[in-house]
């Protein structure tokens, strides 16, 4: 099957054909037909997918059809969890609308608002943005959304598990009631099938597998070892291995921050990227590991969801997630595009119950080892977890810090109710 049997035009199957796309996913090969024919979507695809082509493509498409003169509104919104997702999804658009005279742009907390109204006012078909600073930018009158054909909710799962849902409704508000309707997701809880319940009319549903749940192109690993050896035995791997552009997943921002300043210590460069740090710190860290001038960057979960980082070879589990589900997503970031990818999970006596249940949901028994010198000690009795995740996923209005940007938005909030 190809781009062009899909029903997409020339300069779409231009900008696809640049990109050394040669064949459609299989989200792509089932989601284009259906946006291109107007129908509401609901679709089960995680990042790694190809689901953002999957999307943007035929929505571009409608857009570029529907053209009418006058000055340009806002017909297309696109709403991500994340400022990272909202990039990203908004430089698909930039890529694969390069040939069409649709004009886009992306909106989110944490930087200087001036060039998002300016760009706002200029005219827009296309706006990609995080819900909370989209809300602050209409309550100061600076958007329109009353002209929206078609709304896209990426990883709306995500999105309520970051507390977005009052806004989401309250942006719902604000839309035309006769639109279309695309809701991504990753799962499928009740919360989802209530929301998909408000947004969609009769939608048809699509489901694909994460390209990287299966195991064969994945080789994980656990090594048991003692919590506290856990930092020496990161380091001995990466530097025994030689390991390149390694994604490491810690539980709590602190965690990572502290692992990072220990690995920079051992000569291993390591960056840290979370939801304290402010969007420059991410861009920047984000930006050297992918060109490769970072070795190691730790990450929450939170933060690291949406992060389109190509063929990486290596992701380690320095802690394991509390959500099982979480493993399927950390590892599913590895082996990308055809490549093997490596998941390495550090596992001391305080996981054993976390381990168990993501063996039981993966329904395989991972192998596991134990690195000469980092035995771990057979008596040692297990602790608490520190349970950061939870606090990562307060409400964004209950959340104290996240950034300059978030902290602006939220009392920006508060001042509004
Ligand atoms: P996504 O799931 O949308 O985050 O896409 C994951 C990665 O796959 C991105 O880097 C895309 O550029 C790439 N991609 C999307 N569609 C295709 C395709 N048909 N063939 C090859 N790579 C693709």
């Amino acid at each position: 099957m190809s781009f062009s049997e899909l029903g997409l035009h020339d300069d779409l199957l231009r900008a696809v054909t640049a990109q050394g796309y040669t064949q459609p996913t299989p989200i792509q090969q089932k989601a284009i037909p259906v946006v291109l024919e107007g129908r509401d979507m609901l679709a089960s695809a995680q990042t790694g997918t190809g689901k953002t082509a999957g999307f943007t493509l035929p929505m571009l498409q409608r857009l570029a059809g529907g053209k009418k003169p006058g000055k340009r509104q806002v017909r297309a919104l696109v709403l991500t969890p994340t400022r990272e997702l909202a990039a990203q999804v908004g430089e698909s658009v930039s890529v694969y609308g390069q040939h069409l005279s649709l004009r886009s742009h992306i909106i989110f907390g944490g930087v200087g608002q001036q060039p998002q109204v300016d760009a706002l006012k200029a005219g827009l078909d296309v706006l990609v943005a995080t819900p909370g600073r989209l809300l602050d930018l209409h309550q100061q009158g600076h958007v329109d959304l009353s002209s929206v054909e078609i709304l896209v909710l990426d990883e709306a799962d995500r999105m309520l598990d970051m507390g977005f849902i009052h806004d989401i409704k309250r942006l719902l508000r604000l839309v035309p009631k006769k639109r279309q309707n695309l809701l991504f997701s990753a799962t499928f809880s009740n919360e989802i099938q209530a929301l998909a319940q408000q947004l969609l009319d009769n939608p048809a549903l699509i489901e694909v597998a994460p390209r990287n749940t299966t195991a064969e192109k994945i080789l994980q690993t656990v090594y048991r070892v003692d919590r506290d050896q856990k930092r020496h035995l990161l380091a001995h791997l990466i530097q025994q291995h030689g390991w390149f552009q390694v994604l490491v997943f810690t539980r709590t921002k602190h965690g990572a921050n502290r692992l990072a300043e220990q690995l920079s210590k051992q000569d291993i460069p390591a960056m840290a990227i979370h939801g304290n740090k402010s969007q420059g710190a991410r861009t920047r860290a984000l930006g050297a590991f992918k060109s490769g001038d970072l070795q190691v960057l730790v990450a929450t979960d939170i933060a690291a969801r949406g992060l389109d980082i190509n063929e990486l070879p290596h992701v380690v589990n320095f802690d394991l997630p509390n959500v099982a589900e979480d493993y399927v997503h950390r590892i599913g970031r590895t082996g990308r595009a055809g490549s093997n990818g490596e998941a390495v999970s550090l596992v001391c006596v305080d996981e054993h119950g976390l381990l168990s249940g993501i063996e039981r949901l993966i329904k395989q028994n991972l192998p596991k080892r134990i690195e000469p010198g980092f035995e771990p000690d057979p008596n040692a009795k297990p602790e608490p977890i520190e349970n950061g995740r939870r606090g990562q996923q307060q409400p964004r209005a209950k959340r104290k810090t996240d950034g300059q940007g978030a902290k602006a938005d939220g009392q920006r909030r508060r001042a509004r109710r």
